[in-house]
């Protein structure tokens, strides 16, 4: 490293994301079967496709407004009311963003100050810890426990609120648990929300994969919802991951000061992909209902399967992750992945990649064709049964 004195302290000392590195070794390798990547196997939907064909062909080349097309903003508008049943202003409260990356990164760092605490409840998502350290806040981890199905309770988050404590994050359904908060469950949160003054940041993004019911934004509770921002994006829920398209809904004065962030350092998200956007938030509900039932039928054979081989699994309610106990082995997971690697040829995420309550665990993505997963059953049970060297 020869800037090891000139580069920033935060910026160095922030780990690389534990599922790049064992990817990385994974690329190096012939005939690596993985399930571990977060995106769905479906190609986008055509006719969310030809909206940005369209948009191209029509020279709809420019920049948009930093907030996004007014069409865009209006239909993400008419989306959540639709779907969540949640009210927001196409003019005043929301903003198109790169992915749900950008959101997560220019919310926090709208919202933080040096010092100020960001509960985190974990296992989670790699960026989040990175993110909140980027912009010099610090991290404060909440267990999120299988015995609890890997929700928020009540309990474990009020010990962890301080007076530093400036925001929580929440992403139900979950990244890399599946978890999900119900009605009943946000309502014993909401009031510490309230009580404490603190930010509400709802990762939304797997929304629309909740299997049992129907997600339930934290957005809907009124007495907080001023201190609620929700970031969703399309990735997921329409298959779009490389379009890039993302948004944050917020009250008028967090969004005027977010989108000082976007215009300077983004100005606009994609222009075509924002054309492709408008066309998938108003007529896209088939398609989520559709990519949404085949992976709950991935999901019911991966769990069934996983518990069958020996490997204890929770049946996660929402996403497209399960995350399955490794315990058995005595391995610890990332040992368990390098092993299974090394002798079978499968790639997977060891759980302490999404910190260290993840440890015991893998993460397994069930967003492949059944083919695979099948194959990837059988190596495991391979790997169980014929003694782990
Ligand atoms: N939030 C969560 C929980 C995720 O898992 C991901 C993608 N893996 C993102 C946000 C970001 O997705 P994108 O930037 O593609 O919208």
């Amino acid at each position: 490293m020869i800037f090891d004195e000139e580069i920033n302290q935060i910026i160095r000392n922030i780990k690389p994301s534990g599922i790049r590195k064992f990817f990385d070794i994974a690329a190096t390798r012939k005939n690596v079967v993985s399930l571990g990547v977060g995106e769905p196997d479906f190609i986008t939907p055509w006719h969310i496709r030809e909206a940005a064909i369209y948009a191209i062909e029509k020279g709809r080349t420019f920049y948009t407004g930093n907030k996004g097309l007014p069409a865009l903003r209006k239909g993400i508008c008419d989306y959540y009311r639709r779907r969540f049943n949640v009210s927001y202003e196409p003019e005043d409260n929301v903003i198109v963003t790169v992915g749900g990356s950008e959101a997560i990164d220019i919310v926090l760092r709208t919202i933080l100050k040096p010092g100020d605490e960001v509960i985190l409840p974990t296992p989670a998502y790699v960026a989040y810890r990175a993110i909140i350290e980027m912009a010099g806040g610090k991290v404060v981890e909440v267990e999120l426990k299988e015995e609890d199905r890997f929700k928020l309770t009540a309990r474990d988050f009020e010990k962890a609120v301080t007076d530093k404590t400036k925001a929580v994050i929440l992403n139900f359904p979950g990244n890399p648990t599946g978890g999900v908060m119900s009605r009943e469950d946000y309502a014993r949160i909401v009031p510490i929300i309230k009580k404490h003054n603190i930010f509400a940041i709802t990762d939304e993004i797997y929304a629309e994969l909740t299997y049992e019911g129907t997600h339930c934004s934290i957005a809907e509770y009124e007495e907080i919802k001023d201190q609620t921002i929700v970031i969703n994006g399309f990735s997921k829920a329409y298959s779009m991951t490389g379009y890039r398209v993302g948004y944050i809904l917020a009250h008028k004065d967090l969004i005027d000061m977010i989108v000082k962030i976007h215009q300077y350092t983004i100005m606009c998200a994609t222009t075509s992909s924002q054309y492709a956007a408008i066309e998938a938030v108003n007529n896209g509900d088939a398609d989520i209902e559709r990519m949404a039932e085949s992976f709950r039928q991935r999901r019911n054979f991966i769990v069934k399967e996983l518990n069958r081989i020996g490997l204890k699994t929770h049946m996660p309610e929402g996403a497209f992750y399960v995350f399955p106990s490794i315990k058995i082995s005595g391995l610890g997971s990332e040992e368990f992945c390098e092993k299974l690697l090394d002798q079978e040829n499968l790639a997977l995420v060891p759980g302490n990649a999404f910190g260290q309550a993840g440890e015991g665990y893998v993460r397994i993505s069930y967003a492949y064709s059944l083919d695979e997963i099948k194959t990837a059953i059988e190596k495991l049970e391979h790997f169980l049964n014929n003694g782990i060297r």
